[in-house]
């Protein structure tokens, strides 16, 4: 064989292994970024935002959804953040989705798994640093909402985390029928709910139980 037809093979060569790392490198570019992850996709969870926030290797955001932990400034908000930091940062995680992929902000919202069997969006509620949180009615048909709501009425029934806490209870909790939310009696929020729509509990417990959440300004 000739020199020159020996540098054109080593050429050669040298091309198709630049191409493949390009390719490579573009897919893995990709795979990261600016695309929402298919239910089967593994990706790494970088960075942890908040209690109920992550971000992904690459930058965008997850937001779990059905949940949501104590706000900056409120008790229970750094466990949130620590605990939720112990469930995944660095790992291999994945996504399930219910209907839109991702919110308003832009983050992906969705149900997260850690190697298939850590339900991370259960664990926070179990674990007592979170409110379970739903957006319809319909939610609690499907199993990971129920899935939630269990998780949930186990931690207030044992009172951990954010269920031990010390409150000024009330002696009873309204809420609407057409709402997903529960006040104090009090709230002014509250106080635009119809006549005809007021739901009355005796106890905080019993809007808990059935899923409905803590309003976010009279914070029962
Ligand atoms: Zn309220």
């Amino acid at each position: 064989m000739s020199n020159p037809q020996k540098k054109r093979r080593t050429y050669k060569k040298a091309l198709i292994m630049l191409v493949a790392i390009f390719l490579i490198l573009i897919f893995r570019l990709v795979e990261y970024i600016g695309y929402d992850k298919a239910p089967g996709d593994r990706f790494v969870i970088m960075r942890v935002i908040d209690g109920d926030t992550v971000e992904l290797a690459g930058g965008d955001r997850l937001r779990l959804l059905g949940i949501d932990t104590p706000e900056k400034g409120e008790l229970y908000y750094d466990s949130a953040a620590m605990f939720l930091e112990s469930l995944v940062l660095g790992q291999k995680s994945r996504i399930e989705y219910a209907d839109k992929r991702r919110d308003r902000y832009g983050r992906l919202l969705g149900f997260v798994y850690v190697e298939d069997t850590i339900f991370v969006n259960r664990r926070i509620l179990s674990a007592g640093l979170g409110y379970l949180y739903l957006v319809k009615d319909q939610e609690l048909s499907r199993p990971r909402f129920k899935e939630l709501l269990v998780a949930q009425r186990q931690a207030v029934g044992s009172k951990i985390g954010l269920w031990g806490i010390d409150r000024d209870y009330e002696d009873r909790y309204i809420a609407s029928k057409l709402s997903l939310r529960f006040h104090r009696p009090g709230c002014s929020s509250a106080s635009r709910i119809k006549q005809s729509n007021i739901r009355t509990f005796e106890n905080m417990q019993e809007p808990l139980y059935e899923g409905l959440s803590p309003c976010r300004i009279c914070r029962p």
